[in-house]
């Protein structure tokens, strides 16, 4: 009976995350930033400051998925900077139309089976 109540004190509430983490690791820990990758930052005035990654910019999993480096110019090799997002499908169309590219709304193709393999051949 000893036994099974050391045993059942290992076992973790459900739903609770298995990797526990202390010391400089610990999620409180004032030095966390220093040891775990994150994402640097500069800000105005301070010097490069350690900013914890939380989500992965859409850049990156642009690269990561499809191997495509959608900020670099293809001209001249720089980089390219997000400056804005334009929301509104007509001033989007307006622009589109501006520059002669395609403006033509696209519906999404309906969903299908995936292809059946005849294996009996
Ligand atoms: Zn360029």
């Amino acid at each position: 009976m000893e036994f099974i109540e050391k045993l059942a004190a290992l076992v973790p509430p459900k739903g609770r995350n298995l990797i526990r983490y202390h010391g400089i690791l610990a999620p409180g820990s004032h030095v966390r930033a220093l040891v775990v990758p994150g994402q640097r930052r500069r800000e105005r005035g301070a010097a490069t400051k350690l900013i914890p990654r939380t989500r992965i910019p859409w850049a990156d999993l642009l690269k990561r998925v499809f191997s495509i480096e959608i900020l670099r110019c293809v001209r001249c090799g720089g980089w390219r900077e997000v400056i804005g997002v334009v929301k509104d499908p007509l001033v989007a169309r307006k622009i589109l139309e501006h520059l002669g590219l395609d403006t033509e709304d696209y519906e999404p193709l309906p969903a299908r089976a995936p292809p059946q393999l005849d294996l009996a051949l």
